[in-house]
């Protein structure tokens, strides 16, 4: 069975390694007789494939037990609902624009309280990740709950080299399609949260990071049961039934990211993988990057012949060889490359070569 080369944005590729395990343990679990499919979230064996999970993630982050560690569902855009609800407590926050996501979590955000656009590229097509000098004055400023950020705009192929600088303002960060791929530190922030399927396991399992102190005094009243992060927390993600095979699976990537070298070893690859594409891109006559490149992301690589039909021709002629999900988001058109942890340089590499052939032969 050949497997493709697999650019999608998300649900994305997965470690091969990671999905044969499951494969092999699919049936019997360890010896107990069933699935994990099948099996209480109440019970001990299921208690140790989640307790592993959370402590494998605590070592590839660095995350002390001053950190809560939520795996909960609803993607992260329900999460754009669950930070006012539990971190909105004076009723102001700050919004960085950078593209849809960080949009979308501005728009929910606004139903719960003032939630201020200090910067935003939208007149740029979010290009770029805005200039974050009058978000540091905001933050400097006082007077807010949190600042939101998306970090890597999936859409739009761009990420933060550089965070705001926000004192004492707690940072919120929306790292879905970057969570994993880059190491972080974890001290410059309140929360950080991530739905799964971009690059650290199936969707329906959203990962949320919080700071204990943050979530202390509870969330706002209205916030539903299911999204306070302070319960949550004290019933180890088991408010409700968890979605018990994506966190076993998210498990089994976080091993395998820390078997592969971690979250250094995984920036390196990403890096060169990213970097062999835009060099193809800048050298080439035929595409263009649709990303600024002091803002380009090393996750999403966009790019364009400037004509939509010749973009449909060229995703169409790779997808007939084999690369598959390099169609740009719905909102912009051109090409994206995916290129997360599992997308492997063979497959950058096979890409890169055919732009080229592309371009010689048109
Ligand atoms: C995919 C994505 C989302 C939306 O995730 P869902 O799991 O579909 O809710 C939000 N933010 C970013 C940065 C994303 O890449």
């Amino acid at each position: 069975m050949a497997r493709v080369h697999n650019f999608s944005a998300g649900p994305a590729a997965l470690p091969e390694r990671v999905l044969r395990e499951c494969a092999d343990e699919l049936l019997d679990f360890r010896g107990t007789g069933m699935s994990v499919l099948e099996m209480s979230h109440r019970s001990a064996a299921y208690q140790a494939v989640i307790d592993d999970a959370e402590a494998t993630l605590r070592r590839l982050l660095g995350l002390d037990d001053d950190w809560a560690v939520l795996f909960l569902q609803g993607g992260a855009t329900l999460e754009f609902a669950g930070v006012p609800l539990n971190l909105m407590r004076s009723g102001t926050a700050g919004y960085v624009v950078s593209g849809h996501f960080a949009e979308k979590a501005a728009q929910e955000g606004a139903k719960y309280g003032d939630a201020r656009v200090l910067a935003s590229s939208a007149d740029e097509r979010f290009s770029r990740i805005p200039d974050l000098g009058p978000v540091n004055e905001a933050c400097a400023a006082g007077g807010l709950d949190y600042l939101h950020i998306c970090q890597n705009n999936t859409i739009f192929g761009t990420m933060y080299h550089e965070l705001p600088r926000t004192g004492d303002v707690p940072l919120v960060a929306d790292v879905s399609s970057c969570f994993l791929g880059l190491p972080i530190d974890v001290a410059r922030y309140g929360a950080i949260y991530a739905g799964a399927q971009k690059n650290a396991g199936p969707a329906g399992v959203t990962v949320v990071l919080v700071r204990r102190a943050l979530v202390a005094a509870g969330p706002l009243d209205v916030c539903p049961t299911y999204l306070d992060w302070r319960l949550e927390a004290a019933k180890g993600s088991m408010y409700n039934t968890p979605n018990t095979f994506g966190i076993y699976l998210c498990g089994k990537v976080f091993r395998w990211v820390e078997e592969q070298g971690g979250l250094a070893e995984m920036e390196r690859r990403n890096r060169e993988k990213a970097s062999l594409l835009y060099s193809t891109i800048d050298e080439s006559k035929l595409f263009h990057g649709t990303a600024q490149p002091e803002s380009r992301s090393i996750c999403n690589v966009t790019f364009t012949t400037g004509d939509p039909a010749l973009d449909k021709r060229f995703v169409s002629e790779a997808a007939d060889q084999g690369l598959v999900g390099l169609g740009g988001h719905r909102l912009v058109g051109g090409m994206r490359a995916s290129i997360y942890n599992a997308v492997r340089l063979e497959s950058v590499e096979a890409l890169a070569g055919l732009m080229r052939s592309f371009e010689r032969f048109l």
